[in-house]
């Protein structure tokens, strides 16, 4: 047997090592990766420059190139396991989402060695346990009431217990053989997961958790969680039905709500903080990943604010500052967040709002916003706002390009005069 030389062996660890491996300059050119970077790399540049690593990951993960230029160190750590999520096209609803971890450790002033890992089983797996944790851990908090039912695949409920009569007012004879989402009637117009829905993600994921509104007999709404579960024959690969767990929630005590006041809201104006609306955009990016339901989002800018502080001053600044986030918040939709992101900087959050519905919401808003009057001691004060509109489909998954897009148009709206819409690089609604 002939001896290897070190460069064959070192070729031989490259080639098994089972993650992507890949050298780069500081500007991002590849001198060496293995065939598993490659199999990373390549399906994320398309038809970008896989032999660079910014251009392969611009679409997915173009923050890359600023975390890499920001780290001030001659050597050492610069992201450790930052997630890439890689989007789905709109036909592969069933498929997971793709994650990629990428390390990137910096050995030079001109050289930078990254790895690429796929976790995106577990990230599901995180999600998962995050859901059960909610769950499990509600069933220890109070008395509680749980109804217990089980449907067939295409939702006709086949039985239930004598608990979901006293959650729901139905009697079961009453409602066997009848669609399980005729009888909840879920509030879907507010954003809440339709009953299909929630069959298709337990089917793909075994169970699936959701708390929304539905509807008792006598009509009157209450708060629930409805956990649904796959069952399936061990050789039947679909799900022979399901079963359904409803629980009743009680209204958050007084005290409770006070708490969550004061960590999601903004002090000055009650709209949402900066905070609360991060979460929620991530909450809605998953569900735009696993249904692609629709996501607007309006970012609003008040215009010549400074004016207005200048001349009548801080406090009448305030007081226009909270009439504004009242009169926006209340032209919202029920799932809509209204929330205050800097200064005089507001955006809304609408989700299942297609571009459409978020332009004309926008409209409506810049109306209200210009139809304020606030009296003060030099006389009535009225003003005007500049608007940008983007949706999660334009932005394809990624929060930060809906910012940028919202952002870029709401600037545009401001150069071409303000006190308008701007949805478009072009022009204005
Ligand atoms: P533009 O139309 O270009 O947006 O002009 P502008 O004057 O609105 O924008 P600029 O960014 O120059 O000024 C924003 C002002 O908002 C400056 C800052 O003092 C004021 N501001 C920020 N936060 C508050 C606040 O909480 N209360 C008050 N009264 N003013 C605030
Ligand atoms: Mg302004
Ligand atoms: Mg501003």
């Amino acid at each position: 047997m002939t001896e290897r030389s070190s460069e064959e062996q070192l070729l031989e660890f490259l080639y098994a090592c089972p993650v992507g491996l890949l050298e780069c300059d500081a500007a991002g050119e590849i001198g060496m990766m293995n065939p598993h970077a490659m199999q990373h790399l390549l399906p994320l540049a398309g038809p970008r420059n896989a032999g660079n690593l910014f251009s392969a990951l611009e679409q997915h993960a173009p923050e890359l190139r600023s975390i890499i230029a920001a780290f001030g160190s001659a050597t050492g750590r610069v992201c450790d396991g930052h997630r890439i999520f890689v989007e789905l096209g709109a036909g592969r609803r069933t498929a997971a989402p793709k994650v990629i971890a990428c390390t990137v450790v910096k050995l030079g002033p001109d050289r930078l060695m990254a790895t690429l890992t796929d976790i995106s089983q577990q990230v599901v797996q995180e999600q998962r346990l995050r859901q059960a944790d909610t769950w499990f851990g509600s069933l220890l908090d109070g008395i509680n009431d749980y109804a217990a039912l089980t449907i067939l695949p295409n939702g006709r409920i086949v039985a239930g217990d004598a608990c979901f009569t006293r959650q729901t007012g139905y009697d079961v004879a009453d409602v066997v053989g009848r669609d399980l989402s005729d009888v909840l009637k879920t509030d879907a117009s507010g954003g809440d997961l339709r009953l299909d829905e929630q069959l298709f993600l337990a089917e793909r994921d075994g169970w699936h958790l959701q708390e929304g509104w539905q509807q008792r007999a006598d009509g009157e709404r209450y708060w629930c969680q409805r956990l649904v579960v796959a069952r399936s024959d061990c050789n039947e690969s679909c799900p022979t039905g399901f079963s359904v767990v409803l629980r009743d929630v009680p209204r958050r005590a007084a005290a409770a709500e006070d708490l969550r006041r004061l960590l999601t809201r903004d002090h000055l104006t009650g709209a949402a903080n900066r905070r609360h609306f991060s979460q929620v955009l991530e909450r809605e990016q998953t569900q735009w990943r696993d249904l692609r339901h629709s996501l607007s989002l309006i970012v609003l800018d008040l215009d010549h604010f400074k004016v207005i502080n200048d001349t009548h001053g801080h406090p009448v600044g305030d007081i226009v500052l909270r009439r504004v986030a009242d009169v926006c918040a209340a032209l919202l939709p029920p799932r809509g967040i209204f929330a205050r992101l800097g200064g005089e900087e507001f955006g809304a959050l609408l989700p299942r709002y297609d571009r459409e519905q978020a332009i004309g919401l926008a409209e409506d808003l810049r109306t209200a916003v210009a139809a304020i009057k606030v009296e003060t001691q030099g006389g009535i004060l009225s003003l005007t706002a500049s608007f940008g509109c983007a949706t999660l489909d334009e932005a394809e998954g990624s929060i930060d390009v809906l910012i940028a897009l919202a952002d870029e148009r709401l600037y545009a709206a401001k150069h071409a005069g303000r006190n308008q819409v701007f949805h478009s690089e072009a022009y204005a609604a």
